[in-house]
């Protein structure tokens, strides 16, 4: 149907906007700054409401024909993009039960929603299918992000599978390296730079413009809406009955800024009568969001960050702004778990066969400590979203095994003569 003519002007929806947080400036849909202009201040995208309301909102989203766990939530996620939709597809994602995760952690309900199992193994690929997809739209010569490692590896896999050219700004000598060798091989051009994660991204926010390269770390609006999906998929899988807490490993903060939107969204539009409080966990040697909820969000004191969990070693958050209204409104809680309990977390899930990358694990140790601090009643339901892939960090695998603690600890391969008594002698099982 050639766009204008009159029947497709009554189905398409009204452009979105772009507006800013801080100022309320506004920017066209596809405008490609991905900052307000005004006050330097984070965007966020403003669609036209969808048609359908409650549960015939919920059942457009099963009826859609789309394979794509983004792309199926479309009404809510870019509205009016169907022709240049980037996608695998994605999401679709499992919310696992696992009976040694849940003794481990206290919590009598509990479920484990995999994002680690998306296609380049961590949920940044539900953001980046609508973030490339963006960089399509509004004719991007080529794409760029600073990245701890997942956001490089999905960006550079994304790139390729539109054409585009990736540039990828990593922290010298501090990303795990099934991360790096990923975005190697998807055909990104990577820059180790001298410094952290929080000098990446300061270099690309300055630098996008003059390189004439489309930014797409999560300050981007249109990561935020691919990633609302996680919660809309998860809601859905639960027959919209909403968990009593929805748990997630906090770095960045777009993450938990997207889940606040989604949450938000899904009150508005009658597809949840309530919201489950959101419980961010970060790493305590990288938690400047869990001292500034302490101190009631008054402010944000960045800090120089170290922790084994890569993927949330960031001292500077950049949707600070965007994260505190999803605390604040869904009575959620910001707590840092030590890395001891971050490895211990990653043991059983891993133990349990399932797996994660460290960083993932942080939402399973924050369900622990919130159920032995008595915040989390056990008969509360709880889900725990496990961000990335085991296979992302396999060197911590390795070290973990070298090292006593835990009784989870994994185990080197024994070698062996090639002969059956030996094998018979090395082969008792516990
Ligand atoms: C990106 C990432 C996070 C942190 O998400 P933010 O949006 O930066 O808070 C956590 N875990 C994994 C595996 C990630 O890749
Ligand atoms: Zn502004």
């Amino acid at each position: 149907m050639p766009e204008g003519s009159p029947a497709a002007r009554g189905t398409t929806p009204v452009p979105s906007i772009q507006r800013c947080l801080r100022c309320g400036h506004t920017l066209p849909e596809l405008d490609a700054r991905s900052v307000c202009p005004q006050c330097g201040g984070l965007l966020e995208l403003v669609h036209s409401p969808p048609e359908l309301r409650g549960a015939a909102l919920a059942e457009s989203f099963r009826r859609s024909t789309s394979p794509s766990g983004v792309w199926r939530f479309g009404a809510l996620v870019l509205p009016g993009s169907e022709r240049d939709r980037v996608s695998f597809p994605e999401g679709n994602t499992p919310a696992l039960e696992s009976d040694r995760v849940r003794r481990w952690t206290g919590a009598t309900w509990l479920r484990l929603k995999h994002e680690g199992l998306n296609p380049t193994g961590s949920f940044k690929d539900r953001g980046m299918a609508v973030g490339v997809t963006q960089a399509l739209r509004i004719g991007a010569r080529g794409v760029v992000c600073a990245s701890t490692g997942n956001t490089g590896a999905s960006l550079a896999s994304y790139a390729a599978r539109a054409g585009l050219p990736a540039l990828v700004l990593v922290p010298a000598g501090r990303i795990a390296v099934g991360k790096l060798t990923q975005t190697m091989a998807y055909g990104a051009r990577i820059l180790a730079v001298r410094g952290d994660f929080d000098d990446c991204l300061r270099l690309v926010r300055e630098a996008s413009d003059e390189l004439g390269l489309y930014l797409l770390n999560s300050v981007n609006p249109f990561r935020i809406e691919g990633q609302k999906t996680i919660v809309l998929e998860l809601l859905e899988q639960l027959g919209w009955d909403p968990p009593d807490w929805l748990a997630l490993p906090a770095g960045n903060l777009g993450n938990t800024a997207a889940f606040g939107a989604a949450l938000r969204e899904a009150l508005a539009f009658g597809l949840i009568p309530r919201a489950p409080r959101l419980l961010a966990v970060q790493s305590s040697g990288a938690a400047p969001f869990a001292a500034s909820f302490d101190d009631d969000f008054r402010t944000l004191k960045p800090v120089k960050a170290c922790t084994i969990a890569t993927a949330i070693n960031i001292g500077n958050p950049a949707s600070f702004e965007r994260a505190v209204p999803a605390i604040r409104e869904t009575r959620g809680i910001v707590r840092a778990v030590s890395d001891e309990e971050i490895l211990d977390a990653k043991g059983e899930v891993d133990a349990a066969g399932i797996g994660c990358e460290p960083a993932s694990a942080a939402s399973v140790a924050g369900v622990r400590r919130l159920v032995h601090e008595g915040f989390i009643s056990p008969g509360e339901r709880v889900v725990a979203v496990l961000t990335g892939h085991v296979l992302k960090d396999p060197d911590i695998i390795l070290s973990e095994a070298e090292s006593r603690r835990g009784a989870s600890r994994p185990s080197r391969p024994a070698e062996v003569e090639p002969t059956i008594a030996a094998v018979a002698a090395a082969a008792r099982l516990s």
